[in-house]
């Protein structure tokens, strides 16, 4: 998608700061962090949103929570992490290509809404 943001940041094209890429997917800190650590998982295929997931390519969803446990063992994020996907408008989506964010670092709020 020529006009999406994360389809640029993943092309190079806008810089980001990396943690992880592999041929499914890219991870890097988020620009406004929220946490002590905030880095986003997106796959390398622009998906819009959770909510256009189907059998045919929610695959890449399985892999990404694995890279994720991978990087919170080498990243020592011992206390723990939560993995936040916002789909739409209600839940405030600003960037229609799906990104997991991955919150960690402190103990983070009770409240998730
Ligand atoms: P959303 O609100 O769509 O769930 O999350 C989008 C996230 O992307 C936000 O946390 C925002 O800070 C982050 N973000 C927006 N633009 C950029 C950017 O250019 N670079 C990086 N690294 N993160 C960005
Ligand atoms: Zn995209």
């Amino acid at each position: 998608m020529s006009d999406c943001l994360f389809c640029k940041i993943i092309a190079g094209e806008i810089p980001s700061k990396k943690v992880y890429e592999d041929e499914l997917c890219y991870a890097f800190y988020d620009i406004a962090p929220q946490a002590p650590v905030h880095f986003l998982v997106v796959p390398r295929e622009h998906i819009a949103a959770a909510s256009e997931l189907s059998e045919e390519n929610a695959a890449v969803v399985a892999h990404i929570f694995s890279v994720i446990a991978r990087l919170a063992k080498e990243l020592n994020l011992t206390g723990g992490y939560r993995v936040v996907t916002n789909a739409g408008a209600d839940a405030r989506q600003t960037v229609k290509h799906l990104h997991f964010h991955v919150l960690a670092g402190a103990e983070l709020s009770e409240k998730m809404a």
